[in-house]
C-alpha cells in the first residue's frame, strides 16, 4: 500500500472561475492560476504523485508550458490517475478551505466529478469544507490525503 499527500493554495481574484473538483461554483471572484486554478485538483493530483514516488504537479505539468494554459485541471487528473503503475485508489480524503461561498451544496457534485475522472466509486471519494473564521478572504487551500493498495 502507499499513502500520499497534496496541498495546495491559490489566491481568489475577480474575473475568474472558481472551479473546485471540476465544478463550477457561481462567486464573483475565482482561482488565479495558468490552469483553470482547480486548488482541489491539484492538491489531489500532488497526493497521487506522492504516493508513487513520482514528483509533483510542476515537474508533470509546467505552468512555463503554454499548452495547459486555462486547461481543465480534470484532464490532468485524468492523466495523473494514468500514471499510479499496478495502483488502485482505495479512498481519497480531501478538504476545501474557503470563506465564501458556502460549499455544503455542491460538497456532492463535487465528489462525483472527482470519483467519474479517477474511475472510482464517489463512496470511496470525500470532500470536506472548512471556513477560515475570516482569516483569509482571498485565497482558497485543498488538502489531499489518498491510499493506494
Ligand atoms: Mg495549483
Amino acid at each position: 500500500m502507499r499513502i500520499g499527500t497534496g496541498w495546495d493554495l491559490h489566491r481568489l481574484v475577480e474575473g475568474r472561475r472558481l472551479v473546485i473538483g471540476g465544478v463550477d461554483i457561481p462567486a464573483p471572484f475565482g482561482e488565479e492560476g495558468h490552469s483553470d486554478g482547480d486548488a482541489l485538483v491539484h492538491a489531489v493530483i500532488d497526493a497521487l504523485f506522492g504516493a508513487v514516488g513520482d514528483g509533483d504537479i510542476g515537474s508533470h505539468y509546467p505552468d512555463t508550458d503554454p499548452k495547459y494554459r486555462g486547461i481543465s485541471s480534470l484532464v490532468l487528473l485524468a492523466d495523473a490517475r494514468s500514471r499510479l503503475g499496478s495502483f488502485g485508489i482505495v479512498n481519497l480524503d480531501t478538504t476545501v478551505i474557503l470563506q465564501a461561498p458556502k460549499l455544503r451544496p455542491y460538497i456532492d457534485p463535487i465528489r462525483l466529478s472527482l470519483a467519474r475522472t479517477l474511475d472510482i466509486d464517489p463512496s470511496r471519494v470525500s470532500v470536506k469544507a472548512k471556513t477560515t473564521e475570516h482569516l483569509l478572504e482571498h485565497a482558497i487551500i485543498a488538502q489531499a490525503a489518498v491510499l493506494l493498495a
